[in-house]
This record gives structure tokens, sequence and C-alpha cells, in this order.
């Protein structure tokens, strides 16, 4: 039976080119600074970003930790969409590590807007504790891949800058987000004190994420990582494949953007989804089982005896990530599939 894996964009393996790139690295001592390719990618991924300095980490959940512990104190605040990925996935690292309290605050697009964030901004500091970050993401994965408008990134991040408070923006899918946008990454970290993206995503390295900031930012950033024990040593072999990831793989992302679109049109026509194809701009589709009647745990068992692989992000919602690893036709393939159960499930709940 042919498989298609629609999980997620993080079940990709690395590309033929990245695991020769793996296997020639040249390598050193990372925890000496003596790793030459660990060091390429991070000065790659710096001036790629438009940021003074980068500094590679084990995982994305590492990178956002390490620029909260970087940014904030204990018994400091952060603002956080209440479906954002440091929110929802990180297993409470941003209290539980951190020490920080999260503020949630709740927008359809996964960003806040200015009335909802003021308030926590400019509250009086000594009766209340102090908001050291605000957290944004793009895209957003729990809110169906959206990217952050541009407008809307600049008027959040200089609000909350004219109350001295930080911006952390976790750009996990940060290249999606300008490939959607059709911008320039520069131009979505612009604003930003630091920014995370992954290596591991739609880019298809095996490991890796990478944080990016001001040289003093980047300094103490360092630090925080040893604390958490992402200090690594020879990481120019996995660093080798995030080299093949930046200058290889950006481009082809429109290519998932092309894929999810055929996904989400072909379930629009299926009336009852009430599924509108330009919710979904990115490289996620997402669609409620519930109003087939289905339990979207139930869908995804049905699918994956099929052949499709789905997640899933409570008892509705039903996720699919196109990705490098599914080519048009085994897109095709998947459509076929799930339009076919998506219209048997409809007829016998009926
Ligand atoms: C995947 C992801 C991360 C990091 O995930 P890791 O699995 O720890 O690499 C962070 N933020 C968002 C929005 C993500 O989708």
């Amino acid at each position: 039976m042919k498989v298609v894996d629609l999980r997620s964009d993080t079940v990709t393996k690395p590309t033929r080119e990245m695991r020769q790139a793996m296997m020639d690295s040249v390598v050193g001592d990372d925890c000496h600074g003596e790793d030459s390719t660990v060091n390429e990618l991070q000065d790659l991924a710096a001036q790629m970003m438009g940021k003074e300095s980068a500094l590679f980490v084990p995982s994305g959940t590492m990178s956002n930790n390490v620029a909260i512990m970087t940014h904030a104190r204990h018994g400091d605040t952060a603002i956080v969409d209440a479906e954002s990925h440091i929110y929802y996935y990180e297993s409470a690292a941003i209290s539980g590590l951190a020490g920080v309290m999260p503020i949630v605050v709740d927008h359809p697009t996964g960003c806040p807007d200015p009335e909802q964030i003021t308030y926590y901004l400019q509250r009086n500091r000594n009766r209340f504790p102090k908001t050291s970050l605000l957290c944004l993401e793009t895209t957003h994965n729990r809110r169906g891949g959206r990217p952050i408008t541009l407008d809307r990134m600049k008027t959040v991040c200089q609000l909350a800058h004219q109350h001295q408070t930080s911006v952390h923006l976790d750009g996990a899918r940060i290249f999606n987000a300008a490939e959607a946008l059709g911008v320039s990454v520069k131009s979505i970290t612009e604003h930003a004190d630091s920014v995370s993206f992954c290596l591991s995503k739609g880019l298809s390295a095996p490991v890796g994420s990478i944080l990016v900031g001001s040289n003093d930012f980047i300094q103490q950033a360092v630090q925080v990582r040893r604390r958490l024990g992402g200090g690594m040593r020879q990481s120019g072999v996995i660093a080798a494949a995030g080299l093949v990831a930046l200058t290889k793989m950006v481009e082809r992302l429109s290519e998932d953007h092309v894929h999810a679109q055929l996904i989400a049109k072909h379930l629009a026509e299926i009336e009852e989804l009430e599924l509108e194809p330009s919710h979904f701009p990115t490289n996620i589709v997402v669609f409620n089982s519930h109003k087939v009647g289905i339990a979207a745990p139930e869908f995804v068992e049905k699918a994956k005896k099929k052949g499709v692989k789905l997640s899933y992000f409570d008892t509705q919602q039903v996720r699919i990530v196109t990705n490098s690893d599914a080519d048009q036709e085994s897109i095709m393939h998947a459509i076929d599939i799930l339009v076919r159960l998506i219209n048997q499930t409809k007829n016998t709940s009926n």
C-alpha cells in the first residue's frame, strides 16, 4: 500500500545532498568555537535573518526557551498567544524552566492586536509584575499556518518597544511566511529582537534550529544554551545538513504551498466542511471532521488504514501538512483517498 505522510513537515528525511555534506563536514569542538561548519551556518543564518549573530541549537523548543530565559527573569511575565507553540507544546518550559508567567491572549490571527496588550505593557510596575517579553509566532501552526502581516508585526513590536518590552518571534516556519506574504525574510524579522527558526521542518534537515539576535543577546544566549545542556561538540556534522537546508531547500517551499492549496480546494468542494482555501496560505490545512459526523482522532485512524497519515489538534480539528517528501502524485493520491473517506463518512452519519 502506498503511504503518504502528511502528519507534519517534521517527518521529512535528510536529502542525499545533506547526507553527503554531513559525511564530508569539517568539524571541531563547538564548545570552544572551533567547529567551522557550525560557524559557517551561524554566519549565514544571521545574514539571512538580518541580525548580528546566530546560535545553532538542538531544537526549536530549546531555541524559544533560550530566548525567553535571555530576555526575562524569574517572576517576570511574557505575553503569549493561547494557541502558540510556546504555550501549548513545550511542556510548560516557560514557567517550569524559565520561571516566567505567561499572560495568555487570544486572537483569531494568532497575533494580538494593540488593544489586547497595551494594558499589560503599561500597567504600574510597583504593583504588577514586569512584562519583559512579547512572544509572536509566524507562521502560526495552530491557527492554520497563517503568517503575521508586516503591518501588524510592526505595530505590535513598536508598541512593545515603547514600553521597554522585548519581542521574540517564534519563526519556526518563517520561510513559509515570507513565501506566502511575498516579502523578504528580513522584512519579517526587522522589528523583532530575537527570532527562532527550524531547519528540521519544511527545509528537511534532520536536526536543529537557529536563534538570532544582537551580538549582546547571542553572547548571553550561549550561556543559557549551556545551562540547558544544549552546548554541543562536533555539531558540524548536523550543521552541514542545515547549510544545505538554507541554501537549497528554501525555494521549493512554494511547492508545499501549491500542494496545500490543492488539498484545500478539493476539501472545499465538500460543502459540509465549510472550508475556505484562502485561510490556508502556507503548508498547513485544517478541517473540522465533526461537520461530517466523525471525531478527529477517529478520522485520522481511518485515513491511516488507507495509507494517508494525518494528525489532529483536538477532538474536532484534523491537520494536514504538506512537505518535501510528498510529491504532487502523492498529494493527488492522498486527496483521492481523503475525499472518498469524507464522503463515505458523511453518508453513513446522515
Ligand atoms: C515545531 C515548532 C517549534 C519547535 O519545535 P521542536 O520540535 O522543538 O524543534 C516551535 N514553534 C513552532 C511554531 C513550531 O511549529
